[in-house]
């Protein structure tokens, strides 16, 4: 077998001439390889935006380098030419290079690494053992995202969708969030939360109705059949203008989350007023109250079919010492309860409930009551029509661990980008494996 033969299976890189090989020593002693390579004649003069044949304008700024994987310990680059071509749609451009993305750093295979590695494995992880910032490992992510993005139909088949806003950046900053009920997949994200950033969305399903094929000529709005929301105004405004046929639905996930809001509230009433007695009085007894109130956090916020022992004593304590407190958690798990029950009961449950917390002279949850009632037609929809809470709240939990994750990272375009190769039903796989 040839050499260069040889080494373009050991580079991983196709369409690519590999002139020569060196080892350089760098300045820090370690040793690196350096591959000259070239494109071969049929993928050199190309344009490296769009690929098309373009004539040469000028040899650029000379020679560059692109890393690719290491070689066990040693690190690997390639080096060529970087002229410039002039295409018609695209002007001076640099000239495109098989092995790697226009204006990457790192070959082809480098960045499929990484994206595998970044729905895999830790920052740490892939920060150590690809020798790259994690800044750098986000713009990987956004630009491997972006090919994989252009050849798919992500849009193909959506029927029920689920509409979220999520907060990215402390809170300051929002995503809104597309979910599929049917596949549990992220379909789209963006950043904003406001009509038009939810009308973008719209825009995108519009312009990927197919004109060819069995399903041509569909305008794909149409065909959305239930979209779930959290109450918001301005999603609900949109989707009444984009798709006025779909079923709007209430997000189980969203309404259980207003009663754990309402509960939190009389906690903290019940845990200031706790606090309030030790400034009053001598601390002693109070102090304690205080303190295991703010520590029942838990044990009041979780499903009790979840709670450990510990947090069962703690709700029992509860029961106890504070039955405001105690009627507030039975009526968030009231609440709860009903999105569990078949249509019929739950529509009486539901009634039932609205007279309780209405009643119950607890603020928080007769303003959720309120709450309720102006949503009871979207609430009563989402259970007719089954739309599973535990999938849509699998996938908030899963994006919103991502965001953290993401933390550092230039752009929102790379936090979606590692949101959609994660929960995107599209994950990478290893260069060169199927
Ligand atoms: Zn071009």
């Amino acid at each position: 077998m040839q050499a260069r033969t040889v080494w373009r299976r050991l580079l991983g890189v196709e369409k690519t001439v590999v002139e020569d090989v060196e080892f350089v020593e760098e300045l820090d002693a370690t040793v690196s390889l350096v591959a000259h390579v070239r494109p071969t004649s049929r993928a050199a003069s190309r344009c490296g935006k769009c690929g098309r044949r373009a004539g040469r304008y000028d040899g650029g700024e000379g020679r560059r380098r692109w890393r690719g994987l290491d070689f066990g310990e040693v690190l690997v680059f390639l080096e060529a030419d970087a002229p410039r071509v002039r295409c018609r749609d695209h002007g001076v451009v640099v000239a495109g290079v098989p092995w790697a993305r226009h204006g990457a750093g790192h070959t082809h295979a480098f960045d499929q690494q990484v994206a595998w590695l970044a729905t895999q494995s830790s920052k740490t992880a892939i920060t150590v053992l690809m020798r790259i910032a994690w800044r750098t490992v986000g713009a990987i992510v956004a630009r491997y995202w972006a090919d994989t993005a252009a050849a798919l139909d992500q849009f193909a088949g959506l029927r029920k969708i689920g509409v979220d806003e999520i907060s990215y950046k402390r809170g300051h900053k929002y995503l809104t969030v597309v979910v599929d009920h049917d596949t549990g997949r992220l379909v789209w994200a963006a950043p904003g939360r406001d009509k038009a950033t939810l009308n973008s969305f719209f825009d995108a399903l519009a312009a990927s109705s197919p004109f060819t094929g069995e399903t041509a000529g569909e305008d794909r709005c149409g065909l959305i059949t239930h979209v779930s929301a959290d109450g918001a105004e301005w999603i609900a405004k949109v989707v009444a203008e984009r798709c006025p046929n779909a079923v709007r639905c209430a997000d189980p996930f969203h309404v259980v989350k207003w009663a754990t809001d309402a509960l939190d509230v009389v906690r903290r009433e019940a845990w200031n007023t706790a606090r309030g007695a030790v400034t009053q009085r001598r601390a002693g007894r109070a102090t304690g109250v205080a303190k295991d109130l703010k520590g029942a956090r838990w044990a009041l916020w979780k499903n009790p079919e979840d709670l450990t022992a510990g947090q069962a004593t703690q709700l029992e304590w509860i029961v106890k010492t504070n039955p405001r407190l105690y009627r507030a958690y039975l009526l968030k798990e009231g609440l709860r309860t009903v999105f569990k029950l078949p249509l019929k009961q739950a529509s009486v449950a539901l009634e039932k409930w609205l007279s309780w917390a209405r009643r119950c002279r607890i603020p928080a949850f007769v303003k959720l009551a309120k709450t309720i009632t102006k949503h009871r037609p979207s609430i009563l929809a989402a259970i007719e029509h089954g739309l599973s809470n535990g999938r849509i709240e699998s996938v908030n939990t899963k994006i919103r661990l991502i965001t953290r994750v993401a933390f550092g990272f230039k752009s929102p375009d790379a936090l979606i980008a590692l949101a959609m190769l994660n929960l995107g039903g599209h994950r990478p796989v290893l260069p060169g494996r199927r």
